[in-house]
């Protein structure tokens, strides 16, 4: 049996001391939206975190795998769009409350790229997203909706097309405000780009390539005539 000893009752009192500043830290990194660090802190203490593969939010079940479309705040007008990695739940121990983060992993719409690459915005399409190696923790409440990436000949067949269909094919550098693999896309037309799913093309009947409608002088988006030959080709 341990007898009390003026020494154990201080360890005891600096054990409590220690609790009391764990719980104030989360406090504060949740009022400073913190989550990297709050995370961080709250794994490391029983009883206050936990991990799960899905999640319900705005009446949806999201998995980890999802792609999401997540509420950008005020300042934007798109939404962003990202992969969740990771659902964890933290207990915020004075109030009891629970804070459910999700690890996303961050997309870039054409609006962000042609910032630093304006003469790409030819051949990006509306709907294309450029992959990043950003991770983020962000607050589950802010997830709008699943949507959906597909590839970019996957996105080329659909029929029909909706908000909430994108298509990837490259990645993008955020450091060095660049793409990550150009080389692996093949490139249509006199002009020479990515083919962007939004715009017309025709084929040549001789070599098959793909030519933009504006590029080959046709005009009013119809061509009538029954075969095409593109310049090299005549
Ligand atoms: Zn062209
Ligand atoms: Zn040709």
């Amino acid at each position: 049996m341990k007898r009390w000893s003026p020494e154990s009752s201080a360890t005891i009192k600096k054990q409590i001391q220690k609790r009391l500043e764990k719980r104030q830290t989360i406090r504060e990194l949740y009022k400073q939206k913190s989550w990297k660090t709050l995370v961080k802190v709250a794994s490391q203490t029983k009883g206050l975190y936990e991990e799960y593969d899905t999640i319900k939010v705005q009446g949806q079940v999201i998995c980890v795998g999802d792609s999401v479309q997540i509420n950008s705040g005020d300042q934007h007008d798109e939404d962003y769009v990202g992969t969740i990695k990771q659902i964890i739940s933290i207990k915020e121990p004075t109030t009891a409350k629970l804070i459910c983060l999700c690890r996303i992993q961050w997309y870039m719409r054409k609006s962000e790229i042609i910032k630093s690459q304006p003469k790409c915005s030819e051949w990006i399409s509306e709907q294309e997203l450029f992959i990043t190696n950003h991770q983020e923790y962000i607050l589950a409440q802010s997830i709008i909706t699943n949507c959906k990436i597909l590839s970019c000949s996957e996105y080329q067949e659909l029929d029909e097309i909706d908000s909430t269909i994108y298509f990837n094919r490259l990645e993008w550098d955020l450091q060095k405000k660049q793409f990550g693999n150009m080389d692996a896309i093949q490139q249509y037309c006199l002009c020479f780009q990515p083919v962007n799913p939004d715009r017309q093309y025709i084929q040549c009947d001789s070599c098959k390539n793909w030519y933009h409608f504006e590029c080959v002088g046709i005009k009013n988006g119809t061509y009538d005539k029954n075969e095409f030959n593109c310049r090299n080709c005549q």
